[in-house]
């Protein structure tokens, strides 16, 4: 699988830099308390300070304001099982590469390593897979729109995505996706997903990436 982060809030405040977003964040809570217009607040927002103040904000659980940042990221290759687990995310945007317009291609599916790792349920795997890759021809040849010929796909396809989640619906899908009982695909891809917003937000997410690579 590909995963790249292709988008993130940018503010339009004055004093824009590195860490703008995490700024955008802090400044947005102060707005809560502070009777300054939010050009002011933002201007006199250090590194340090927004630090602290998200820190303090998520040991709070104040977290609306990390809504007002959004992050976009286009996967690419994941298998239907794995993109139909991301989508019961709500609180999100998705466009997903389409069946009805995008044709099945021989050699587009997800093997698991449970079954990769074991020659003979590869070849069960492989040979079912193979049989219903001949029945989507066959159908597409007697003139089934491809629309209906895919009823016929194994779940394994592979599949391209775009979403957009805010930072808060992020650390909410890490935290479900990322655990142990999440499955290997989707934890495979919420892992770089971390990776790349921790980039981008590293007062947010860095944390959580150390805790995951310590194994905890
Ligand atoms: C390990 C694992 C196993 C799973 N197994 C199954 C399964 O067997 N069958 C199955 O159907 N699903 C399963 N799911 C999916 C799960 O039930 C959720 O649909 C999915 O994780 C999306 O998360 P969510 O509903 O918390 O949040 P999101 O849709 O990401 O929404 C974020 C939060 O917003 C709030 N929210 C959003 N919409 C509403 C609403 N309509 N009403 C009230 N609050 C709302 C909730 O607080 C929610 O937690 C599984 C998920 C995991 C992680």
């Amino acid at each position: 699988m590909r995963v790249k982060l292709i988008a993130v809030t940018c503010p339009l405040l004055e004093g824009m830099h590195e860490g703008s977003q995490e700024r955008l964040i802090a400044s947005a809570a102060r707005c809560c308390w502070s009777s300054k217009p939010i050009e002011e607040i933002y201007a006199s927002m250090g590194r340090e300070r927004v630090e602290r103040f998200l820190e303090k904000l998520m040991k709070l659980e104040h977290l609306s304001p990390f809504e007002h940042v959004s992050l976009t990221f286009y996967i690419e290759g994941i298998s239907r099982v794995t993109s139909h687990q991301l989508v019961r995310h709500r609180i999100a945007s998705y466009s997903q590469q389409s069946q009805r317009h995008v044709k099945v291609e021989e050699g587009s599916f997800i093997t698991p390593p449970s079954i990769r790792e074991n020659p003979e349920a590869l070849r069960v795997f492989e040979e079912a897979v193979e049989s219903c890759m001949k029945a989507y021809r066959k159908l597409v040849e007697l003139g089934v729109h491809i629309e209906d010929a895919r009823y016929i796909i194994p779940q394994a396809v592979k599949t391209n995505i775009v979403v957009t989640m805010n930072v808060r619906e992020l650390l909410h899908f890490f935290k479900l996706r990322l655990a142990p009982d999440a499955q290997w695909e989707i934890r495979m891809m919420a892992s770089e997903m971390l990776k790349q917003a921790a980039e981008v937000l590293p007062t947010v997410f860095k944390p959580l990436l150390e805790r995951r690579l310590k194994g905890e």
